[in-house]
């Protein structure tokens, strides 16, 4: 028996940018998809093989992203045929292996299944790096037609294609997320828009109707806040209107939504709640805004005080635009009865 060593398989030359080029595609340790799968099986069918493996070259690892006639996650990477594929512009074929000095004492050689033969198309990213091959492998020793091989590296070429639109999808879902998020949000305080709460009005009605549970829809809108802009300007008005947002959002539940309706203007929908109970929240935010200390440019403290409308789901306020009107109503009763006060 042949007791020469292995020889260590070299590293490209470019191997930090090669994995980070790999590690870009995020599709390390991720989940066996049909759609590489197939791909796969093309290539074991094309080649005649039993065996097909889509693998990417890690760090210290081959990972296998498919498997075909025998189900693999990873290998070392010093133990693996396809670390030496990746050294090759053209990929590598080697119709014996136990002949090959690269691979004859490799364990897969040696070992169960004892692989033959190995035929790796190269992974080369849109930059040029060589990520992992399409490989296929026999347990007996043959040589590819060159039709084959032709073949198989168009199907690397595809295996590519599909990790670049993995990659395309990732981002567009993510450009779709933040766009939706812009599209909720209200710019200046972060709170949901106007569009947005009644979306989410609408939700919590249908919620409401279906179970039989309360709702309850809380608006405010600061006082004389036109006073407070000609008075310290409209930047400290701005950041009057972040700090009212602020106090909105501290106290409020998980579940309770808090929108920017207008200038000056917030509502808050309160599912679960009934009226006596968004009185209460109301009356608690009042307070609370009422005696915050604002502080202008100077660093001067004022205080700043809000009007508060509640109506809650019943019998006979059943729809949003009902729900609306009657908080906005209570609303304008307060600021008709003197402001900084609670009705509903
Ligand atoms: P009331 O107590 O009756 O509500 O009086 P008010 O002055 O608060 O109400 P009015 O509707 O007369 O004025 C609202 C002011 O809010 C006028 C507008 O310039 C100001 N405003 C609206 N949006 C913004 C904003 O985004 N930033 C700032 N700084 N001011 C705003
Ligand atoms: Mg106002
Ligand atoms: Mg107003």
């Amino acid at each position: 028996m042949d007791m020469q060593a292995q020889p260590s398989i070299p590293t490209p030359p470019n191997e930090a940018e090669r994995l980070q080029a790999l590690r870009a595609y995020m599709l390390l340790d991720t989940q066996a998809e049909a759609d590489f799968d197939l791909l796969a099986e093309l290539a074991a069918v094309l080649c005649g093989t039993p065996y097909a493996f889509i693998a990417l070259v890690d760090a210290d690892r081959v990972w296998f992203k498919s498997s075909i006639g025998v189900r693999v996650i990873q290998a070392n990477r010093q133990e693996d045929y396809c670390s030496w594929a990746i050294l090759e512009p053209e990929g590598l074929n080697i119709p014996d292996l136990t002949l090959d000095p690269r691979t004859a004492q490799l364990p897969a050689t040696l070992s169960e299944p004892r692989y033959r033969m190995y035929s790796g198309a190269n992974l080369v990213s849109s930059g040029g790096h060589r990520l992992g091959t399409l490989c296929v492998l026999d347990v007996l020793p043959r040589q590819l037609s060159e039709g084959q091989i032709r073949l198989l590296s168009r199907l690397a070429g595809q295996v590519v294609a599909l990790m670049e639109l993995r990659v395309r999808d990732a981002q567009l879902e993510r450009a779709l997320a933040e766009m939706s998020r812009l599209a909720h949000e209200d710019v200046l305080t972060s709170l949901f828009n106007r569009r947005a709460l009644m979306q989410a009005l609408e939700r919590e009605i249908n919620v409401a109707r279906r179970n039989g549970s309360a709702l309850s829809l809380l608006m405010l809108d600061l006082d004389h806040f036109k006073q407070i802009n000609d008075r310290h300007g409209h930047p400290v008005g701005d950041a009057v209107l972040q700090s009212t947002a602020g106090l909105i959002q501290a106290s409020l539940r998980q579940v309770d939504i808090a929108g920017r309706i207008g200038g000056e203007e917030f509502a808050v929908l309160l599912p679960g709640t009934l009226h006596e109970g968004a009185l209460h929240v109301a009356e608690q935010l009042r307070k609370r805004l009422a005696s915050f200390a604002f502080q202008d440019a100077s660093g001067l403290s004022f205080q700043v005080t809000a009007s508060f409308g509640v109506s809650t789901f019943n019998a006979s306020l059943t729809d949003a635009g009902a729900l609306l009107a009657a908080a906005d109503r209570a609303l304008y009763k307060a600021k008709q009865a003197g402001r900084n006060r609670v009705e509903g």
